[in-house]
């Protein structure tokens, strides 16, 4: 990351983004601006910012197809601006590959607040440290040192915090692990009640990890609970 991390703004309409590009500044971010979809993919592929704060309602290219561009190529955070703070828009980001969102209209000190727990994120998405560098659960491997993850010797592209919450579930292999006790691990204290920004998570890993979303193998749920990792190791005791 850059000293001072650079920031995308997508935003169409100019008030709001006059404002974005001040508020960013005057925090010490340097501010890159866009006004539709066109541009603000044709900025991202130039200049990989740290970050980007991406509207829905985009002239040009809306921004759901922004997101999936993005998402395709780039492992950069992206938070998402519902103008319309209805679920449908916020759940379908977030199964995107949005790493967050702010419902319009935001103040100050929630945008800082967002951008500095996105960032910190990325920042810190090494794991605990590990004794063994190579997790091994059936198909499932993870190399801490390289962070990579393989199922059945095929590469699997986790973001940054996909990769976090495998790697929390994994360290708690076969135990349940509640919403509250991952939100607050992976995402933070201040996402503790954000069951959406969860589950879209758990589906996204599934959708990359699982031969059958709908099945899973891996990933199971407890209902009203939280989530557990099988082990899928076969027991030496077993025959
Ligand atoms: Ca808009």
């Amino acid at each position: 990351m850059r000293e001072s991390p650079l920031i995308l703004t997508v935003e169409d309409e100019p008030r709001i983004s006059r404002y974005l590009r001040s508020s960013l500044q005057m925090a010490g971010y340097d501010v890159l601006v866009a006004g539709d979809g066109v541009k603000a993919l044709e900025l991202v592929q130039e200049n990989r910012p740290d970050l980007v704060l991406l509207d829905l309602g985009l002239p040009r290219m809306g921004g759901f197809e922004v997101l999936e561009h993005i998402r395709k190529q780039f492992d950069m955070p992206v938070i998402v601006l519902t103008a319309l703070d209805t679920e449908d828009d916020k759940v379908k980001a977030l199964m995107m590959g949005a790493d967050d969102y702010l419902p319009k209209p935001f103040g100050n000190r929630e945008l800082q607040a967002r951008i500095v727990a996105v960032l910190r994120r990325y920042q810190a998405a090494e794991p605990a440290a590990k004794k063994e560098t190579v997790y091994q659960n059936g198909g499932l491997r993870i190399d801490y040192s390289t962070r990579q993850v393989t199922i059945d010797g095929s590469a699997v592209h986790l973001t940054p915090t996909e990769y976090r919450l495998l790697a929390t579930m994994a360290e708690n292999t076969n135990r349940v692990l509640t919403h509250d006790y991952l939100l607050t691990h992976v995402w933070g204290v201040e996402y503790s009640d954000d069951v959406h920004i969860l589950r879209a998570t758990i589906w996204r890993l599934r959708q990359k990890i699982e031969h059958d979303a709908a099945n899973p193998h891996y990933i199971l749920n407890e209902p009203g609970i939280g989530y557990r990792l099988a082990n899928r190791n076969e027991s030496p005791s077993a025959g």
